[in-house]
This record gives C-alpha cells, structure tokens and sequence, in this order.
C-alpha cells in the first residue's frame, strides 16, 4: 500500500486501466479535460501531473474502506456480509402496463424514477439508452412521463457516471442516478467527499438506484456473438434467465434464440471478473430480476427489490401508495437464494484478485479483513 492516500492520474492508468480492472463506469470522466469515454472504455488523452486527483480517489477499482462508507450511508443494525445493507425486501412491478412492456424486467426501476421526478424528490435522472448498435449511451430526463422510454438493460457498460459528473456542474440541483453496483461505488465514494476542497457538487446526488449485475459484456465480443446468431435489426432485446438455463436469450421479431452461456462468458468484460458486488450494494434502493415458482415467464415481469436506506423506503412506500408499484407475496427462501448467489460472486471476485496477485494477502483493491470478505476468506 502506498504511504500516501490518495494519487493521480498516471497511477489510475496503471494500476486500473492498463491492468485491465476498469469497469468503464465513468467517474473518472468529466472531472477535467483529459479523460474521455470512448465506445466502452475510457481513455486518458493527455496525461496529467497532479499528484492527487479525483479521477484516483473515486475510482470503484481504487482502494477504499468499504466499512466507512457502509458506516457513512447505511443504518448499522441493517447490514449483512451477503448483499449489504437490506431494510426490506420486495418483489414488485410497475401497475403501467404500457410501461412494463418498455421495460427490462416488472419495470420497477423505471417506475420509481418517474415517481421520483414527479414528486420533485429529483429534478434530473441520469440513466442509459441502449443505442442501435447495442453500446449504451448515458441520457438524462427531466420529464417523468418519459423515463419509460430509456427502459430495458444493456449489458454493454454504460459511463452513466461521466453524465452525473457534467450534469452536476450545472443547474440540475436534485440528481437521481441509476447505477450498476461498480457506478454506485463509485458514488458512495465520492460522497465521503476525499478531496474535500474538490467535491465535484456530489451533494446533488439524492437518490441512487442499483441494479443487479453479474456481469457486463465487452461491446466488440458483444456485436460479433449477435451477429453470428441473427439479424442486428430484428433484436429486441436480451436477457439473462435463471443460472439453470446456461443460457442468454435474444429476443427477436421471429421469436426468442438462446446462446449458450459458455458463449457468452467468452464475452464478459474483463474487469468484470474482479467484481465483489452483484446487488448494488451502495444504493438506496436495489433492483434485479425475480425468482419465482410459477417459472421464468412469469418472474422475468417482476422484480426483486433490496431496500437500503430510509429515503429507498419512503420512495417506495409512496409508490406503493401512489398505486406505481405492485407487490406480491416474496416467495420464501429468495432472499437466502440471492445472499448465497451474491456470496459466490464474492468467492470468484476473491479467488480471481488472490490468482492476478498469486498472494493470500494483496487483493488489489479490497481489504481481506472486511467483514464481507473475511469468512470467505477463511473458509479458502
Ligand atoms: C450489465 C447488467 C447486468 C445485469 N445483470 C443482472 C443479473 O445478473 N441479475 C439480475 O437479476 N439483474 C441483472 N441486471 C438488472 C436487470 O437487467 C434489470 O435492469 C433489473 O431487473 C431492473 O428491471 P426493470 O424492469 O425494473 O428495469 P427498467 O424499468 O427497464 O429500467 C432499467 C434501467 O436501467 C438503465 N440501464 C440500462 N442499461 C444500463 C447500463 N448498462 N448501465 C446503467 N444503467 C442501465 C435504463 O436506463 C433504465 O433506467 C443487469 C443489468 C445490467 C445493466
Ligand atoms: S473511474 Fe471508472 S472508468 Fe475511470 S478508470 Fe476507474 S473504473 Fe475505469
Ligand atoms: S460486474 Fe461489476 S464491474 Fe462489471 S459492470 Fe457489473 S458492477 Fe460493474
């Protein structure tokens, strides 16, 4: 570990990007004109000689003490070491019909950011539209009545947080961010505010809404794999089903095409392989696909929901309230079935930092005294 907390940009290089660790989130993106997002990755256009830097300090891949922003955002007595902090567990779905057919999943998500800019809980939400080739594109909306148009996942990663970081300089006051589990991290870090004298307006962030990640494919494997398999103008969309299916589904105008899922992990991101975290565990709220016994046809309308923080409480109580959100009975045992599904991607995220380090001791990023990592650890 370096005696000194926090570097710059010549240490985000080497020890992020050119060791392949960067998720492409974005947070080390409009801070200053020297880092830019380009297709999925980001690149450093002109080196920088500032020995302490924002880009560094609010990295997802950058040290940190994940106990003092677990202390920072969360209410103690609702921590776990599986999937962080869990105030409630829901399985939901938008009551929009309309809207649920735009969507990923029940489009939980999307309803609660439409709640949350019509209630002026937010003023701007910051989210991601798939494109037409399938590499996402960070969009803000204003207006709730449109949210529903920038649904459904992409499994390409999208630099939402460079969007936040320009969006943040202006006149938006009450930002709410929808953010893969690498985004929210990188949020949760910056609002322990390292470089005090440079904030980067993070107070404006009020609401963040995660999503459940197992991984992100890389956008160049991405368009070959789909090209093999079909016509790029008849997809509709992609998913992810249950691990029982070993498969990824295409959904397209002439019916639905599923590639093997070893075909598809040839695609995933590399940096993807070194993530601890498959719930949003920094979120207020945090939003995934739904198990449920009447099978995938069913679960794949409906959503489950971690509940983090008592603002992620308030919001969706008021949509339950407001009628945005249907709940359904939570099937028993799907809570221990996700802490031990995100528990396994702990495990791998360990073995694979544990494997690039050939050390027991050096995990790069994380602390093997956490109390999230410390019995995996132990147990080998
Ligand atoms: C890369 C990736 C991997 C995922 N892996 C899993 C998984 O393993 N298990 C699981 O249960 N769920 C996973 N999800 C989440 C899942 O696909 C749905 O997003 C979630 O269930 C919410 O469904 P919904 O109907 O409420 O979403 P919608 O109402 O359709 O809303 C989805 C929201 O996500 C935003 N978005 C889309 N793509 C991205 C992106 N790349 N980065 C940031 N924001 C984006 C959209 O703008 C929209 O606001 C993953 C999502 C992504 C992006
Ligand atoms: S801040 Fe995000 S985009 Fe930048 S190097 Fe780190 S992981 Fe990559
Ligand atoms: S697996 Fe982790 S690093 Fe990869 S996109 Fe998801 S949250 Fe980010």
């Amino acid at each position: 570990m370096d005696e000194k907390k926090h570097l710059g940009q010549k240490e985000l290089n080497e020890r992020v990007k050119h060791a392949r660790l960067c998720t492409g989130c974005g947070a080390c993106v409009n801070l200053c004109p020297y880092q830019r997002a380009y297709e999925d990755k980001v690149l450093a256009i002109f080196p920088c000689d500032l020995d302490v830097g924002r880009c560094y300090a609010f990295c997802p891949r950058t040290p940190v003490d994940l106990e003092a922003l677990r202390g920072l955002l969360f209410d103690p007595q609702d921590l776990t070491p599986e999937v962080g902090a869990v105030k409630g567990f829901y399985v939901t779905r938008s009551r929009n019909t309309k809207e649920r057919s735009r969507a990923q999943h029940g489009g939980t998500v999307t309803a609660l950011m439409s709640l949350a800019l019509k209630e002026g809980i937010i003023d701007t939400a910051v989210m991601a539209d798939r494109g037409g080739t399938f590499l996402p594109e960070a969009v803000t909306e204003n207006d709730s009545r449109k949210v529903a148009m920038h649904g459904k996942s992409s499994f390409v990663v999208s630099p939402n947080v460079a969007e936040f970081n320009r969006l943040a300089k202006g006149s938006s006051e009450k930002i709410g961010a929808v953010a893969t589990p690498c985004q929210a991290l990188a949020y949760a870090k910056m609002r322990m505010k390292p470089i005090p004298e440079r904030d980067n307006n993070i107070d404006k962030l009020k609401l963040v809404v995660g999503l459940f990640c197992g991984w992100a494919l890389s956008w160049e494997r991405l368009m070959d794999l789909l090209a093999a398999k079909t016509e790029l103008a008849a997809i509709t969309g992609l998913d992810i089903p249950p691990s029982r299916y070993q498969a990824m589904h295409i959904y397209t105008t002439n019916g639905t095409i599923e590639v093997p899922i070893d075909e598809v992990n040839r695609c995933i991101r590399g940096a993807c392989h070194y993530c601890f975290d498959m719930t949003a565990e920094f979120s207020d709220i945090s939003v995934g696909s739904a198990r449920l016994s009447e099978g995938w046809e069913e679960a794949r309308g409906w959503n489950q929901v971690i509940v983090r923080t008592d603002l992620g409480l308030e919001l969706v109580e008021l949509a339950r309230k407001k009628r945005r959100l249907e709940f359904r009975e939570v099937p028993e045992g799907n809570l221990q079935r996700l802490k031990a599904a995100s528990l396994n991607k702990k495990g791998m995220a360990l073995k694979n930092l544990k494997l690039r380090t050939h050390s027991q001791d050096d995990l790069i990023y994380l602390n093997k005294e956490d109390p999230a990592f410390k019995n995996l650890i132990k147990g080998g």
